[in-house]
């Protein structure tokens, strides 16, 4: 679907779905398993596909596709389904003196027919991930890929009828004219991937209808380095978290790393060691690094790079090949506070490296700015940890390392402020997509007069 679509095929679609979701297809849980061991196998028997669509797309390397895609879909629906039953379970929970005697339990609802929109750079995990929470809960979907990742969407819209109920689920390709007409419909919730300009359109429409958002936005996230550190691990943890993930076209990839003047030129130096043992000496060249998804993107961040304010502080990379859309994983040292780079996310293969006489400088650097989507921190200093913890704002965090925080089940993944709303990720997820109803129950004993007038004053006294 997606070729002229417009509104009323919206409404349409629409109407079918919250009619197989009355019908209560999609509350079983043979149903829920099914679906999810269909994305299951679908991962197996199209790996070849998806891999060759993300190449297509981003030049994502075969085992990058492997280790940030097609494993985490993989693992979320096992996880997944090995949870679901004890998810689905209604929770009892203790009774209260106000309502004594009676049993009370909170009861997972889905919601309804539920919309995910997700976002480029990671297409088929953005994708993907929301999609398993939907079903998970109960709920009918639909996803809307990125029009940015071409390749990814159409593949979509090929494979996935073929492994879901399509009376359930269904894919719409296109960009704005086709959201657009996804958001005019009363939905039942929204989780939409992607920069938080469209985010605010997104819960504009979705306000309308009174329907609940999750909003997954980005941000710059920052990376405290201080001098009381593994140097090699972290400047390798550093370099993958950065440019491993897409060549640092990635929602937590680090943008700015703050460290001490004293130690920045150590940093440095160990971080360009690093970047040349994984990428060689001409990054443009390297397998391993994604290119930039399109020509707005590379145009966008050598805009940000040929800003007359930074020349001048690039101490790596900085090649770039627009005909194949290659930029150089590049490092800039101390650029100007009031340059493009230091507001903007960066989204990209450019990496800033803000110099403080003292760490806490740094502290008050990241709590000036709105908060991000990550935030890092390397030290062996547990002083340090602890207060880094308890004082930065930030959708998540990792400590002496970045990115792995994305790949635990059990922690939520989403922001806080400018970097979102809500959450997702294995149990949160099913939480998301679901409506936790209360449910109190009792017999007939248990009449306390008090309770209904008259009010008499000796009912007061009791
Ligand atoms: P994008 O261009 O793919 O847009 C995201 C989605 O919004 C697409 O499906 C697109 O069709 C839709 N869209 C675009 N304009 C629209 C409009 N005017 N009305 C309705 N829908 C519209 O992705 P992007 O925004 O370039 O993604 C990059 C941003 O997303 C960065 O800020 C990044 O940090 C953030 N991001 C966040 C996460 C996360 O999980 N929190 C993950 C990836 C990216």
């Amino acid at each position: 679907m997606g070729e002229g679509f417009d509104a009323a095929r919206a409404a349409e679609m629409v109407a079918e779905l919250r009619e197989s979701f009355m019908a209560g297809k999609t509350r079983s849980f043979e149903w829920r398993a099914a679906q999810l061991k269909g994305l299951a196998r679908m991962v197996d028997e199209k790996e070849a596909d998806i891999t060759a669509a993300l190449h297509d797309d981003l030049a994502k390397s075969q085992m990058e596709s492997f280790l940030s895609e097609l494993s985490m879909v993989k693992m979320s629906c096992l996880f997944t389904l090995k949870e679901l039953k004890r998810w689905m379970k209604p929770e009892k929970v203790p009774t209260s003196a106000t309502s004594f005697p009676s049993s009370a339990k909170i009861m997972s609802d889905p919601l309804g027919v539920v919309l995910v929109i997700s976002a480029w750079n990671y297409p088929f995990l953005l994708s993907i991930d929301p999609v398993i929470g939907a079903i998970a809960a109960g709920n009918a979907v639909v996803l809307k890929p990125s029009e940015v990742a071409p390749a990814t969407s159409s593949l979509f819209a090929r494979i996935l009828p073929e492994y879901l109920d399509t009376s359930c689920v269904r894919v719409v390709e296109g960009s704005i004219p086709e959201t657009t007409a996804l958001l005019e419909q009363k939905w039942d919730k929204i989780l939409y991937t992607g920069n938080a300009r469209v985010g605010r359109i997104v819960m504009t429409a979705a306000a309308k209808h009174l329907t609940p958002v999750v909003l997954e936005l980005g941000g710059k996230c920052p990376v405290l380095v201080d001098s009381n550190v593994d140097l090699k691990v972290a400047s390798k943890r550093i370099v993958v978290g950065k440019w491993g993930g897409n060549n640092g076209q990635a929602c937590i990839a680090p943008d700015y790393i703050i460290t001490t003047k004293s130690f920045a030129p150590q940093l440095v130096d160990s971080l360009i060691i690093t970047l040349e043992k994984f990428y060689g000496k001409n990054p443009l060249e390297s397998a391993d690094l994604s290119r930039i998804v399109n020509s707005n993107h590379f145009s966008r961040l050598t805009k940000l790079l040929d800003d007359e304010k930074v020349s001048g502080t690039i101490v790596c990379g900085g090649q770039r090949n627009e005909k194949s859309l290659r930029i150089a994983p590049t490092i800039l040292l101390d650029v100007p506070d009031d340059s493009l780079i230091m507001k903007e996310e960066i989204f990209g293969p450019l990496l800033l490296i803000v110099t403080v006489n003292e760490l806490q400088e740094g502290f008050d650097l990241i709590t000036s700015k709105s908060k991000p989507l990550a935030a890092y921190l390397f030290t062996k200093d547990k002083k340090l940890e602890h207060k880094f913890v308890k004082t930065v704002f930030a959708g998540g965090m990792a400590i002496n390392d970045t990115i792995l925080q994305f790949t635990n089940p059990h922690l939520p993944f989403g922001g806080v402020g400018e970097s979102g709303m809500g959450a997702y990720h294995g149990k949160f997820s099913f939480d998301t997509f679901s409506h936790k109803k209360s449910v109190l129950s009792r017999g007939f004993g248990g009449e306390v007069s008090m309770r209904y007038p008259p009010y008499t004053t000796k009912k007061q006294r009791i």
